[in-house]
């Protein structure tokens, strides 16, 4: 017996019919003697027309009350399902957020869950009741409804799954586990059986989104085991292929042959900033990154090539394509604070990254890399690592030969292609 977080997205909840698939899913797993409580999103599609509503209501609209719309989704999928089951013969019931409840620090439409009660819900699991949650909502400290931010229910799953101690949390989604790759660029992207959370984070902040990047972030920080797994396979099925998302260490224990590099990402949604002939002597950098930071932008790679035959240099970095008006905006008002020459801006550009934990103890995977694009005429702009990561900045249209000139290069090809 264990006890499990099952967590359903919009998709697999968007009408009575998937309802019942989902109902199914639950009630085998129940079948098996595992404690369950199941953590629901709201059907597809409905949480965006209710933010319409809002919208509409008012253009400035009170973010309290926002909540309170926004979070109705939710519970109706949550009653549904309760319901569901119950049809099937599985005892259920739904926890609302408010009363769990499932506290979180003040902040409407963005906020972040503190602390849960569980003691009730514990009791009722232990007699055998599925307990349905609604995910994305949760109660502030002077009672009113809160939600977590775009996508939060992975994270509200995740923090149940840690509240809880249980043994996994599994995401059922609409695709069937993460890949080495985008597989609608390389055929031959195979499913991992397993990733470490910090990969996880490094494929997901670069564009494999498959959960909400802070769920995954909590689930590193309490050590939450997550699957992630397809809602659409046959619900009676026993284990499911999925891909577990765990700790480094479990990792080593159980997978001695993996590869040395995880997956290829790829994300278009930086842009490149140039700012020429700045001065280069103490505080020029601290002048244009200092103005940026306080005004939240976050700058991700950076290079500065100084000249040896003048006193000025060139600082190459790049930002948030929705941050870049502002960016440039910004510097442009502090021209002679920072007194560079002119600012060059390019949008296509695309960030490819290699990750895997492997590379902490390897050397070599770097140059591999320049040299795969290198033999493809494939021009690096700018370069960034950490630890787990190498990314480079190369011309936008050239993302896919490069994403799977990679793919081939490290070894990651499956042998036929997915299906
Ligand atoms: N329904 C919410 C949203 O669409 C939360 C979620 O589904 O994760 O953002
Ligand atoms: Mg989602």
């Amino acid at each position: 017996m264990a006890r499990i977080v099952m967590k359903f997205g919009g998709t697999s909840m968007a009408g009575m019919e998937r309802i019942r698939n989902v109902a199914a899913r639950v009630k085998h797993v129940v079948e098996q003697g595992n404690e369950v409580a199941v953590v629901v999103s709201a059907m597809a599609g409905e949480t965006d027309r209710l933010v319409g509503f809002c919208r509409e209501a008012s253009a400035l609209y009170d973010p309290a009350e926002y909540d309170v719309v926004v979070a109705a989704g939710e519970q109706v999928t949550s009653g549904l399902l309760a319901m569901t089951l119950k049809a099937m013969g599985v005892d259920a019931r739904s926890w609302l957020g408010w009363q769990l409840p499932i506290r979180t620090i003040e902040a409407h439409a963005k906020a972040r869950v503190e602390s849960m009660e569980t003691g009730p819900l514990l009791a009722g699991m232990a007699a055998g009741q599925v307990a349905v949650i609604p995910g994305f909502q949760g109660q502030m400290a002077d009672g009113r409804v809160s939600t977590l931010g775009r996508g939060g229910s992975d994270t509200s799953a995740v923090a149940v799954a840690a509240a809880i101690k249980a043994d996994r949390c599994d995401i059922y989604t609409d695709v069937d586990g993460v890949y080495t790759t985008d597989p609608r660029i390389v055929a031959r992207a195979r499913k991992l059986n397993m990733v470490t959370y910090e990969e996880m984070l490094e494929l997901a902040s670069v564009g494999a989104k498959v959960l909400q990047t802070r769920s995954v972030g909590l689930a590193m920080k309490e050590n939450v085991r997550v699957q992630v797994l397809s809602s659409f396979d046959d619900p009676t099925q026993d284990d499911l292929p999925g891909t577990l998302i765990v700790s480094e260490e479990e990792i080593e224990e159980s997978d001695m042959e993996r590869q040395l590099i995880t997956g290829i990402a790829h994300d278009k949604n930086e842009a490149k900033i140039i700012v020429t002939r700045v001065p280069d002597k103490p505080g020029a950098v601290a002048n244009i990154f200092g103005p940026l930071a306080e005004a939240s932008i976050n700058v991700d790679m950076i290079i500065q090539n100084d000249s040896k035959d003048t006193d000025e240099t060139d600082v190459t970095f790049t930002v948030p394509r929705a941050d870049l008006v502002r960016s440039v905006d910004l510097l442009e008002s502090l021209k002679e604070k920072i007194g560079f020459r002119r600012i060059i801006t390019d949008v296509e550009v695309a960030k490819i990254s290699v990750v895997g934990v492997g590379m902490r103890s390897h050397a070599g995977v770097a140059a591999t890399m320049f040299r795969t694009l290198a033999d493809r005429g494939i021009n690096i702009e700018a370069i960034s690592t950490s630890e787990i990561k190498v990314s480079v900045l190369i011309d936008e249209d050239e993302t896919e030969l490069a994403v799977r000139v990679l793919h081939t290069a490290y070894g990651l090809d499956a042998d036929a292609p997915a299906a």
